[in-house]
């Protein structure tokens, strides 16, 4: 029998392939490079500061659990607490819920929770009914990254970590250029700078791995991850997206880390500069929502997530009378 050795310490059995890169690694030599790759990462793009208070957005999947875990053994005197928003799934929630309360004790890192439930008396579930009724994952989103936004900022923190990888960055842009949606295109960044005093810049430290990476990742460090899916996962447009994605991958192994290096090196440059010369550059106005006074791009109306809350408690009281 064959067995083939780590390409890099030439010792040990390889486990893991990537193909994107044509490398054989142990499990050892794996994690190492991931971590690694990660640092690169953060450092290129000067994602996080020695003062940083920082939180990372985390759901009890692979990716965001890799995120803290590598967070932490990267820089383990950062201020640093995880976020976790209960959406309220039945089953799945409180499942993740748990893996995300063994991560922190893991770590030894504070953990907040909030739940939609108990703060705004509703669940994910109570968009079904509204316009949003087939398509939840775009409300969730919306109402994911608001809290995420709203807790760190209530919390003081400066930074807000998720765990976007390179599968769901190609996913969105590939998304944003079937739509011809240029201004997601342009914000669409590794690391989303303050552009509001109540905005905390976000950043996207596994934007450079894949979801396998993360997946191997999590498994080889014993990472607490949900072995639930959400229900509303079934059949969205963005898995969809991402499987016919993965068949371009097995005839063109390297096709997502070309598709986003040439989207970030090439394309985003001449697509700023096109919106800057039609006056729609940087100065995108921000305004006040009426309603909870955070940061939205609508002028003189409620936020997209005062909306999504407005329709549903709207729905919640005809059912109630
Ligand atoms: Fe939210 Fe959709 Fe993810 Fe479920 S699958 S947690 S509804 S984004
Ligand atoms: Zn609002």
């Amino acid at each position: 029998m064959i067995v083939s050795r780590c390409r890099r310490c030439g010792v040990n059995r390889a486990e893991v392939y990537l193909a994107h890169s044509n490398l054989s690694l142990c499990p050892e030599c794996f994690t190492l490079l991931t971590e690694r790759r990660v640092r690169h990462t953060i450092e290129s793009h000067k994602m996080i500061s020695r003062d940083d208070r920082l939180g990372v957005a985390v759901s009890g999947g692979k990716d965001s659990s890799s995120l803290a875990y590598i967070l932490h053994n990267l820089y383990e005197k950062l201020d640093m607490v995880l976020i976790y928003v209960d959406l309220g799934v039945p089953e799945y929630s409180s499942h993740c819920l748990k893996k995300v309360e063994t991560l922190a004790k893991m770590l030894g890192r504070e953990l907040v929770v909030y739940s939609l439930e108990r703060e705004l008396g509703f669940t994910i579930g109570d968009v079904r009914g509204t316009i949003y009724g087939k398509k939840p994952c775009s409300a969730c989103g919306t109402i994911k990254r608001y809290l995420f936004n709203k807790i760190a900022y209530d919390l003081g923190l400066t930074k807000i970590a998720t765990g976007h990888n390179l599968d769901d960055t190609v996913e969105a842009l590939f998304n944003f250029y079937i739509e011809g949606n240029v201004k997601s295109l342009v914000r669409l960044r590794p690391y989303l700078p303050k552009t509001h005093p109540k905005i905390v810049p976000k950043i996207k430290p596994l934007i450079g791995l894949t979801d396998i990476e993360c997946y191997y990742y999590a498994e080889y460090k014993g990472l607490p991850i949900r072995t639930l899916e959400c229900q509303f996962s079934k059949g969205s447009r963005s898995v969809r997206r991402k499987e016919l994605l993965n068949t371009i991958v097995e005839k063109i192994p390297s096709f997502k880390h070309t598709f986003i290096n040439s989207h970030y090196k090439r394309i985003l440059p001449l697509l700023e500069q096109a919106l800057k010369s039609q006056g729609q550059g940087e100065g995108t106005e921000i305004y006040d929502c009426p309603i909870c006074g955070m940061p939205t791009s609508l002028k003189g109306m409620p936020c997209h997530f005062c909306k999504i809350v407005n329709m549903i408690r709207g729905k919640v009281e005809v059912k109630v009378s």
